[in-house]
């Protein structure tokens, strides 16, 4: 037996038709185009990659993408102020800082001066609680687009037992706050964890993001298992995943593939992120990103 196989373009088709409403319904709000910036400080290849399908995926679907590069050698002030500007630039609705930032830029520079209203990937301590507390924020796309695949797959989470490794502030923790809203039980691996294969064995929901090419092997998986792989590692040129799909696939129940599962859909739940923010703007609120249409799945 083999696994289903957990697609992402069935999912980015509805998700492409809920970002042509959204963007109709701002344009009757007599808003322009929601607009996204990308501010990426010095070259990083996998950034650059990411970039490239955000301006593919942006232009096919009526979003606007600007994209900002900085030295690498920009200081703090100049970080701060780049970012100032693109809070303050009316036009532009989303704001995604390319990571990761060369080791003289803290992190919190960042997440302390983006507005939250523009912070379509969730980093921002107000997003941070506010996806905790379960109230409308703009919530990070990866995690966010596993639970489009859970939801489109009809896999319903409640009374599963949830594990995910890696605790990343961008997947694995978000993740297990969604996850937790959607009542399964979840526990959070990572490096320090003494028996990974004693808690990924008895998952019925296996989240993988640890940046570690084929660390979940066919024997660490409870038989029947649904298995999420949100790892992006090139290896040999190719893309492959944090599960090593040939042994996995033989003994769980269902399975994003990589390419192809994950991937496409996180990056439509950033432009369903970018035209929320376009709502958010306007409103000068968060509650405003909550509309039925642009929000995944029942809250507690
Ligand atoms: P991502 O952005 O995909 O979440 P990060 O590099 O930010 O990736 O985080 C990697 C996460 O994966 C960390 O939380 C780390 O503890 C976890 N991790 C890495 N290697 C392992 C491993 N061998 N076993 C368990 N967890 C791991």
């Amino acid at each position: 037996m083999t696994a289903q196989l957990l697609r992402g373009a069935p999912v980015a088709t509805g998700l492409r038709r809920e970002i042509a409403e959204g963007i109709s319904r701002l344009r009757a709000l007599g808003g322009g185009p929601p607009v996204l910036a990308t501010l990426a400080v010095g070259e990083v290849p996998a950034a650059a990659a990411y970039r490239a399908a955000i301006t593919r995926t942006a232009g096919r679907i009526g979003i606007e993408h600007i994209p900002r590069s900085l030295p690498p050698d920009t200081s703090p002030d100049a970080l701060v102020g780049a970012l100032a500007e693109l809070n303050g630039d009316d036009r532009v609705t989303g704001v995604l800082v390319l990571l990761p930032l060369p080791p003289h830029l803290p992190a919190r520079l960042l997440l302390e001066t983006l507005s939250p209203l523009k912070d379509v990937d969730g980093i921002t301590p107000t997003n941070v609680g506010r996806l905790h507390l379960g109230l409308p924020s703009l919530r990070p796309s990866t995690p966010q687009g596993g639970l489009e695949i859970l939801d489109f797959y009809r896999i319903d989470p409640a009374h599963m037992d949830a594990v995910i490794v890696g605790r990343s502030n961008v997947v694995g923790q978000p993740l297990a706050s969604l996850l937790l809203q959607r009542h399964a039980t979840v526990t959070i691996c990572h490096r320090q964890t003494s028996d990974l294969a004693a808690f990924t064995r008895r998952a019925d929901l296996l989240a993988v993001a640890a940046g570690r090419p084929g660390l979940i092997t066919g024997a660490m998986v409870k038989p029947g298992a649904v298995v999420l792989d949100f790892g992006v590692n090139i290896v040999d040129g190719a893309i492959r995943g944090d599960v090593d799909f040939e042994s996995v696939v033989r003994v769980a129940g269902a399975i994003t593939p990589v390419p192809g599962g994950t991937g496409p859909v996180t990056a439509l739940v950033l432009m369903r992120n970018t035209v929320a923010a376009g709502f958010a703007v306007r409103a000068g609120d968060l509650d405003h990103v909550a509309l039925a249409e642009l929000s995944a799945g029942p809250r507690l």
